[in-house]
């Protein structure tokens, strides 16, 4: 019998989901309003951020960030070529460039050192990214943007849960979390700013809904009086009810979730301790907390098969995986461009040709795992 298809990726959604939801749905109320106010409150609780503003998604959060920041032609912003493609799209279509940093070898994170050497008069901000659930090393990052006056705002779009050095990713400077659909925690669509700057959040949460004067939310207004007047030109990102109920849900449980997939990892770990021409991520190292957002191994020099084969052989075997991430300086436009870092991205061109993530989501049964393992040995080890 064909085993079912498993999916590198699937929503965690149970019955209190489906409640939540549904209750947004029949209380005449499905846009921005109590339950995205709720969510907002419940990622403070959780990551220990003084502020959230809730939008439509962490892509839209990035767009209003750099538009508060300014940024625009003749600025520089540093950030590295192996993350999502929003946060490099984005800086150019604000008529700034991005200065792509290469990313530590093994776990994929960018250095304070690779930060140091990719500074010019001309930057303005950088962007790390906490990756696939491991925390950045904060200290030595934040104090090279600090020594050469340069804003920041970190990626936290893998890192909820996330801890480094005992505090949770998102509770000191300024972060941008994801609740897209394979994120830790989903709001199928949506995205969430956190910062311990009240007025940058003011700004954040008047620029999401078209730049309007905000009060305190009221059922009848919208939150704010009809009479709002336009502070300045805003987009139109502001997240539904619908959504924010959801992640909200989903929030309740995110140390059940985050020790699922942290099971699931470690089944996986001792699994390719014996299988040499599977190299995973290493931990950091220094003391964290994983949030396991993704599995992601890299197929060691000399293997059979190519990654893109590879991915092939998986998937006739009836099991999905994922690229995390195709190095964005190779992709047509930014290639055409000509888009380069201060130097070669050596290790972010090494890893773009080997990475693949594996299926990791709660809902995953160890005869899941079990699955991939065994399939994973009959493709690289016939
Ligand atoms: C998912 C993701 C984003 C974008 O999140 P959206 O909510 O889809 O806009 C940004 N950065 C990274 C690293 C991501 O994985």
């Amino acid at each position: 019998m064909m085993d079912e298809f498993l999916p590198f990726c699937r929503p965690g959604i149970d019955q209190s989901d489906i409640d939540a939801v549904t209750a947004v749905l029949k209380s005449g109320w499905i846009t921005t309003g109590p339950k995205t106010a709720e969510l907002e409150a419940a990622i403070c609780d959780t990551v220990g951020a003084e502020d959230a503003v809730a939008m439509s998604s962490a892509t839209a959060a990035m767009h209003c960030y750099l538009f508060a920041a300014g940024i625009g032609p003749g600025d520089e912003v540093i950030t590295p070529s192996m993350t999502w493609v929003s946060t490099a799209n984005l800086i150019t279509l604000l008529g700034a460039t991005p200065v792509f940093v290469d990313v530590d070898r093994d776990n994929l994170m960018v250095t304070a050192e690779e930060i140091e050497q990719a500074v010019t008069p001309k930057t303005r901000l950088v962007i790390p990214v906490h990756f696939a659930g491991a925390p950045l090393d904060l200290d030595p990052i934040r104090a090279v943007a600090e020594k050469h006056g340069i804003a920041m705002v970190e990626d936290t779009a893998h890192a909820l849960g996330t801890e480094y050095k005992g505090t949770p990713v998102g509770a000191t400077g300024d972060g941008i979390f994801s609740l897209q659909a394979i994120k830790n925690v989903t709001a199928a669509e949506g995205g969430v700013f956190v910062t311990g700057d009240a007025a940058l959040a003011e700004r954040m949460r008047r620029l999401r809904f078209h730049g309007l004067g905000v009060d305190a939310w009221d059922r009848d207004t919208q939150g704010r009086r009809p009479q709002a007047e336009v502070q300045e030109p805003g987009f139109k990102y502001n997240p539904p009810d619908l959504c924010s109920a959801l992640a909200l849900s989903q929030l309740n449980r995110l140390e059940q979730i985050n020790a699922r997939r942290a099971h699931i990892a470690s089944l996986y770990n001792d699994a390719f301790r014996d299988i040499p021409e599977v190299l995973p991520l290493s931990p950091p190292g220094w003391p964290h907390t994983h949030a396991w957002h993704l599995y992601v191994i890299r197929l060691t020099e000399g293997t059979r098969l190519t990654r893109d084969d590879f991915i092939e052989a998986m998937k006739a075997r009836q099991i999905g995986c994922g690229i995390h991430f195709q190095a964005i300086h190779r992709q047509k436009y930014y290639r055409e461009t000509n888009a380069t870092g201060h130097a070669r991205l050596a290790n972010t061109e090494w890893n773009t040709e080997r990475i693949c993530s594996l299926p990791l989501f709660p809902d995953m049964r160890e005869d899941d795992a079990a699955r991939v393992i065994d399939a994973i040995k009959s493709i690289l080890q016939p």
